[in-house]
């Protein structure tokens, strides 16, 4: 039986962790915080002294952490995991973050001579609980031919986007794609409404013409429209309004350094950080009509 490596055991660490188990590799985890290595004894896996050990004896190790610095301080500099791994040790980063940061670390991998992936996913808790994540991966063919069976015990729908960083690159293009088009969409829907416009009828329109898109058919924003919104469910997440405002901020980070124009991209990205700070990060992304309509709560 395969022994994987998985540090970090938070939200998706730990059920992505599970699912891994659940397919038959022996799990050894690791987290810096005691409750979530807690958790996962609990949950049935083995767990780790330190952060190195999950690197003995593994033919792969995952790492699911918040952002770009958390990955750098991992896999970076004589403690990090890099500097202390195996030759054939294979590496991937499921963490979603800046595509420069994951460039860097696929860097220092390949100058070591070691396997290295990005592979970013979509689908939230509830899809990492459920062994449906979408994954977007990046890197070399032969790594991501070794990846697959991992990657399919954890997901449903798993993707080659080309060379180091392409993973994250493609996660945060879809994602602006989702934000400025939830934000098209209610701002359509709070117009229609102040026309006159009864929001079932301005969706049995679009929803069939050349104004449809993803948001408006699965998170309408609108209550009482779309069975599978947050908006029926006092927007309660779903895809947290914080977490589009993350993904929105890597997009711009990545268009200033590749000098590529987003502008509906900055104001979507604008917009999400009134809404975020205004408290309501912990909303579903969808939530954002209450900003266009001014909304009082
Ligand atoms: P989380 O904060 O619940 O989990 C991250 C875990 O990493 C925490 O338990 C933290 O203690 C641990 N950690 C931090 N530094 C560490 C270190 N040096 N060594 C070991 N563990 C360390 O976050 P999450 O919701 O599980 O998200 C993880 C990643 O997945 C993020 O990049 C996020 O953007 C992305 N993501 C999240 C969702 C979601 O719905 N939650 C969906 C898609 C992608």
């Amino acid at each position: 039986m395969a022994r994987i490596g998985f540090l970090g055991l938070g939200n998706m660490g730990l059920p992505m962790a599970r699912n891994l188990k659940k397919g038959g590799y022996e799990v050894v985890g690791f987290d810096v915080v005691p409750a979530a290595c807690k958790a996962a004894v609990e949950a049935g896996l083995d767990i780790a002294t330190e952060p190195r050990g999950v690197l003995e004896g593994a033919e792969a190790v995952v790492t699911m952490l918040p952002a770009g610095e958390h990955v750098r301080a991992v896999y970076l500099g004589d403690d990090g995991l890099l500097a202390g791994a195996a030759q054939g040790t294979l590496f991937i980063d499921c963490s979603t973050i800046d595509v420069a940061s994951s460039r860097e670390v696929h860097a220092a991998a390949a100058a070591q001579g070691l396997a290295m992936l990005d592979a970013p996913v979509s689908g939230g808790v509830g899809g990492a609980d459920a062994g449906t994540l979408t994954f977007m991966v990046g890197g070399p063919d032969d790594a991501f031919a070794r990846a697959k069976p991992l990657f399919e015990s954890m997901g449903r729908n798993i993707v080659h986007a080309g060379g180091g960083g392409n993973g994250q690159a493609a996660k945060i293009c879809n994602n602006m794609i989702l934000g400025i088009s939830m934000i098209a969409v209610a701002e359509a829907f709070s117009l229609g409404e102040r026309l006159g416009l009864d929001p079932k009828v301005l969706f049995q329109i679009s929803s069939k013409a050349s104004g449809s898109c993803w948001a408006m058919l699965n998170h309408n924003p609108v209550p009482g429209i779309v069975e599978t919104s947050a908006a029926n469910r006092n927007y309660q997440p779903g895809f947290a309004a914080a977490m589009m405002h993350k993904d929105l901020k890597l997009a711009q980070t990545a268009a200033n350094h590749a000098g590529a124009a987003t502008p509906l991209g900055a104001e979507a990205a604008a917009l999400y950080t009134l809404f975020v700070n205004a408290g309501n990060g912990g909303l579903d992304y969808s939530a954002i009509i209450k900003l266009i309509q001014g909304a009082k709560d």
